[in-house]
Order: C-alpha cells, then sequence, then structure tokens
C-alpha cells in the first residue's frame, strides 16, 4: 500500500477494513462512463477516485463504457474518454463495453422471465409512469403484469426478433407496484430501439437500462466496490436485486457527492449544448469544464489531480468554489512554468540616447523558482513596446509605473525616464520619448537611487507577433440552482476576449501548441493550436493574483 492520502475519506476506510478483514483479497473498481459526451473535471474526480484507490491499494481499475442508448452514443466521444483519462495520467488494467454483455444480459432476462420475476408490457412509457405513483401514493399494476412465462418468453424473443415498434413493449421487473422506493416499482428492464449501435451495430433493437445493466456488468467484472454519485443511492436497492435473483457475484455499491463548481456547467447534456448551438468553439473550447477544454486552456493533469485531492470525498453535496481549481493550476505553474515577457496591449516608446540600431542581449531568469531552469538571453533596442496601463499622464498617489519626468526599471534591463509623450491628432498617446541609463544595466541601481516601479517590456524588432485569448467564466452565475429560466440565459456575453496585436519575446517564436508560460505581471498563457508559422495564439490559463489565498486567509 503506497501513497494513501493522509486522510482518509470513508470508502478508503470501507477498503482498508475489507481488505483487512480478508473480505477481499484485492480491489476491483471501474470508471463507467457513458460515450455520449466529453469528460469534465466532475469526471475527473470519479476517476481520481476509481484509479487512485486501485493505484493506491495494489488493485485494479477497468475503463467501462456504459454503452446502452445508441442513440446517444458515439466513437469520437469513446476516443476522447481514452484520450482525457491517459492524459490525466491513469490507465485501465481492461477496457470493456456494456455492449460485450448485450447477450449475457439477455440470457439474464430470460431467466428471470422464467422465473416469474420479469413480464412484457406493452403500456406506453407514458402510461408506466402515470401509473407508477407516487411518493405517497402506491402505483397501479400493470394489465400485463400476470402474463404467463410462456406468453412473456414468446413476447420478449419476438421483441428481440424486431416484429415490434419502438415504445410499443418493454420488459419490466416484477417486483412491488406499491414500494416506498419508486425503484422497485416494476422497472423497466429492456426497451425496443430500432437504432445502430456504434459497436453492435443491427445486432440488437432492444436495449438494456441502466439499472438491468450497471450492476450486471460489475459483477462479471468482479467489481469489489462499484462508487458511484450520490443520486444512485436510492437506486441500490435495485442493484442489490437484481445481483440477488440473478445469484451472481455482488459488488458493494457506495455513493459519493458529486463535484458542482461555481460559475461552471456540469452535466454532459447542456454542455453538448452548448457545443451545437456554437454558443462555444467545440468541446476543447478553453471556456469549457471539459477536460480537452481545461486542457486547451493551459491547466496541467498534476493540477488537476491535485484539485481532486484537495476537495476530498464525502456524502454531502457541496458547491466548490471556482477560484479553489484556479489555485492549484495556479500553485503548479508557479513552479514549473518558464517566465518571458509579453505586451498584450502595446505603447511604443524610444530611447532617444541609444545608439541607432544597435541591440544588446541581455541576462533574464527563466523561474525564479526552480534555478534549475536556467537563464537566456533577451534582446534589447532603442524601440521597445511597454504595456499601455504601464503609463499614465496624470497617475493617481500610489501609481509607481511611468509617468511623464519619471523614472522606471525595465525588467531585466535599464532604468528608463520618460522625456516626452507624444499624441496623435484626437491626443492619444501613441509614443513616449525616453532616456535610459546605462550605469542601469540589470536593472542596479548605480547612487542608491529609489525606483519602485519595474515594467515588463519587448523589443519592437524582435517581437513576435500574437493574438492572446483572455478567458471570463461562462456563467453569469455561481449556481443556477432554483434560477428562473433556462441556463442559457445565464451564459455570461463577456467569456472571451481576443487582444488582437500583441507583442511578445522572440524566445516564444518556436513555442509548440500546448506549452505553459507566466507572461511576467499578467498570468499564465497555453499556447494554442491555432497559432500558425508567423502569429502565435496564446490563451489565459488563470491571472497572477490568487483571490483563494486572500479569501481563505480572511475566513
Ligand atoms: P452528466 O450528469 O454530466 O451527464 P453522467 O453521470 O451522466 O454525467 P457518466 O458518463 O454516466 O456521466 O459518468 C461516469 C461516471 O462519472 C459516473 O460514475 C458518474 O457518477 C461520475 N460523475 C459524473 N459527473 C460527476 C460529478 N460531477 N462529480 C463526480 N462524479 C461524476
Ligand atoms: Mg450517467
Amino acid at each position: 500500500m503506497s501513497n494513501v492520502p493522509e486522510s482518509k475519506d470513508f470508502i478508503r476506510k470501507i477498503v482498508e477494513d475489507d481488505l483487512a478483514s480478508g473480505k477481499h483479497q484485492a480491489i476491483q473498481t471501474r470508471f463507467p462512463p457513458e460515450p455520449n459526451g466529453y469528460l469534465h473535471i466532475g469526471h475527473a474526480k470519479s476517476i481520481c477516485l476509481n484509479f487512485g484507490i486501485a493505484r493506491e491499494y495494489g488493485g485494479k481499475c477497468n475503463l467501462r463504457f456504459d454503452d446502452t442508448n445508441p442513440s446517444k452514443e458515439e466513437d469520437e466521444y469513446v476516443e476522447s474518454i481514452q484520450e482525457d483519462i491517459q492524459w490525466l495520467g491513469f490507465q485501465w488494467d481492461n477496457k470493456y463495453f456494456a455492449s460485450d454483455y448485450f447477450d449475457q444480459l439477455y440470457a439474464w432476462a430470460v431467466q428471470l422471465i422464467k422465473e416469474g420475476k420479469a413480464y412484457v408490457c406493452d403500456l406506453s412509457g407514458e402510461e408506466i409512469s402515470k401509473t407508477r405513483g407516487t411518493l405517497n401514493q402506491p402505483g397501479v399494476e400493470s394489465p400485463y403484469r400476470n402474463r404467463s412465462v410462456e406468453e412473456n418468453l414468446d413476447l420478449f424473443t419476438r421483441m428481440k426478433n424486431g416484429e415490434f415498434p419502438d415504445g410499443s413493449h418493454t420488459l419490466r421487473a416484477k417486483i412491488d407496484m406499491a414500494s416506498n422506493n419508486m425503484n422497485f416499482r416494476d422497472p423497466v428492464m429492456y426497451r425496443i430501439m430500432h437504432a445502430t449501435h456504434h459497436r453492435t451495430g443491427d445486432t440488437w433493437c432492444i436495449y438494456p437500462m441502466y439499472d438491468f445493466t450497471h450492476g450486471e456488468s460489475d459483477s462479471i467484472e468482479h467489481i469489489t466496490h462499484s462508487l458511484c454519485t450520490l443520486e444512485f443511492e436510492n437506486h441500490r436497492p435495485l442493484y442489490d436485486w437484481f445481483c440477488e435473483n440473478l445469484g451472481i457475484y455482488h459488488p458493494r455499491q457506495i455513493e459519493f457527492a458529486r463535484l458542482n463548481l461555481t460559475y461552471t456547467v456540469m452535466s454532459k447534456r447542456r454542455l453538448l449544448q452548448l457545443v451545437r448551438e456554437n454558443i462555444v468553439r467545440g468541446w476543447d473550447d478553453p471556456r469549457m469544464p471539459t477536460i480537452s477544454g481545461l486542457r486547451r486552456r493551459g491547466y496541467t493533469p498534476e493540477a488537476i489531480r491535485r484539485f481532486c485531492e484537495k476537495i476530498g470525498i464525502s456524502k454531502v453535496e457541496s458547491l466548490v468554489d471556482l477560484q479553489l481549481l484556479e489555485s492549484c493550476v495556479r500553485d503548479h505553474l508557479n513552479a514549473t512554468a518558464p517566465r518571458v515577457m509579453a505586451v498584450l496591449d502595446p505603447l511604443k516608446v524610444t530611447l532617444t540616447n541609444w545608439e541607432p540600431g544597435k541591440v544588446e542581449m541581455l541576462e533574464a531568469v527563466n523561474n525564479p523558482e526552480n534555478p534549475d531552469d536556467g537563464t537566456r538571453q533577451i534582446p534589447f533596442s532603442g524601440e521597445l513596446y511597454i504595456e499601455r496601463s504601464d503609463f499614465m499622464e496624470v497617475p493617481p498617489k500610489g501609481y509607481f509605473r511611468l509617468r511623464p519626468e519619471g523614472e522606471v526599471r525595465l525588467r531585466w534591463g535599464y532604468f528608463i525616464k520618460c522625456e516626452e509623450v507624444v499624441k496623435d491628432a484626437d491626443g492619444n498617446v501613441v509614443e513616449l520619448r525616453c532616456t535610459y541609463d546605462p550605469e542601469t544595466r540589470g536593472g542596479q541601481s548605480p547612487d542608491g537611487r529609489k525606483v519602485k516601479g519595474t515594467i515588463h517590456w519587448v523589443s519592437a524588432a524582435q517581437a513576435i507577433d500574437a493574438e492572446v485569448r483572455i478567458y471570463n467564466n461562462l456563467l453569469t452565475e455561481p449556481s443556477l440552482t432554483d434560477l428562473p429560466g433556462d441556463f442559457l440565459d445565464y451564459i455570461n456575453p463577456n467569456s472571451l476576449e481576443v487582444r488582437e496585436h500583441c507583442k511578445l519575446e522572440p524566445s516564444l517564436a518556436s513555442c509548440e501548441p500546448g506549452s505553459r508560460f507566466q507572461f511576467e505581471r499578467i498570468g499564465y498563457f497555453c499556447c494554442d493550436p491555432d497559432s500558425t508559422a508567423d502569429r502565435k495564439v496564446f490563451n489565459r490559463t488563470v491571472t497572477l493574483k490568487d483571490s483563494w489565498a486572500k479569501i481563505q486567509k480572511k475566513g
């Protein structure tokens, strides 16, 4: 047993007890996504739990695609799910599909029919829900409930053979229409669906429901601990009922609270809608909480795993602050991302006393947090760009950046003094004419004179052009629970801001999509695959400011 987190959650305690008591010799878990969309950060919680427990206790974890609804499932999703799990740093021991078990499930359904525990019902879906009753009122038994075994076997075979249209018949478990648990009121086991399945093609036109598939699949794979989210808590008796009545290996289902994040849409159905309606640019849009969106945004697997560790596992539903996720990636990038200089809103600076045409190379530290990252050379010349916001003609008190007649330190460079402000016909500042002090190379004051402000810059002639995409929350509200209207009413119209005329230091000319940097004084940024040979595109992963740390201090 290695690397078990220090404070163990209730599931890890159960696992340890089961190993200690000898109930299980080895742990077997599974992660069971339906391939009907891309994985999101909520799935990462389940992945870290299932794969994490297997890893920590020397057990195994399967990847099982829960593919019982052919109308929504696609190979594209199967591929993306595998890529995302591996990117997060996990590898399954076996890969299975629930559809691998269709023959076995069918045989088990026949077994229950023969034992008088399942029947073919001719009620429509609507009629079934109408006759299911309510929490306070028992349901009404279906008029087809007492069909003979022979008739049920005949009808079920004909359902399978495609003799009936969609929705005309279902196979239902015969349990208890008056049960306190709604899931026991003769749940549907099979429905007719003339649809092409992504793997079994047109072999089947009846498909098993989740409740008749999940426990049985867990059983086939000898899952020891079947971990799922709380909404399945009242499905557990049915999970148990099927295993017991089929007389098969009976895994233990344990529920934990799902992850909810502020300002975040966390449902595949809604995420699919955002993609289909082009509200975002795809499943991997950096505003999406999908694993592929977070990856494109610049998140690291380490940061996501750390986040999952921090939120922990419990039985209590909660809403996690998005800033906790952001602080995890900020911490990891602070330790690992090389520092570079980038100017997002360039203002031209001309050094009037610089030798025309001269270019000097200055040494810059790549990451002060990590001396092993070494240094690089950056060009300095008489024509620079600084950030427009780093100059103010009439600054307020406490502004230590550049002002008329004022002096400022250029990061890794020299002190410069603003001698003249050049404006266009409309009065906009278009250029600053400055002098530099040759005695201040490397930013050192030669005579003890104080220069409080340090600003970043790039040398104009060598700088490369870039587009920088700044992302804000996708939602305007921290939580949509109990809010009126459609969730699309709460989409932030300013979730994407594009800065088209950015200037980057030339060391970024060769960077690959996916590489991550700290743009000094601005934030963490990741090179986007939209980059071309002569124009880089960068995504802002997260700002430098850690409002989470502040919140925690206050709290
Ligand atoms: P969604 O509600 O987003 O469509 P889902 O539960 O339908 O998600 P599945 O593909 O069935 O998606 O999920 C695979 C596994 O991931 C399940 O075991 C599910 O419980 C878990 N999971 C899904 N969403 C979350 C979440 N927000 N937090 C924790 N686990 C989750
Ligand atoms: Mg689901």
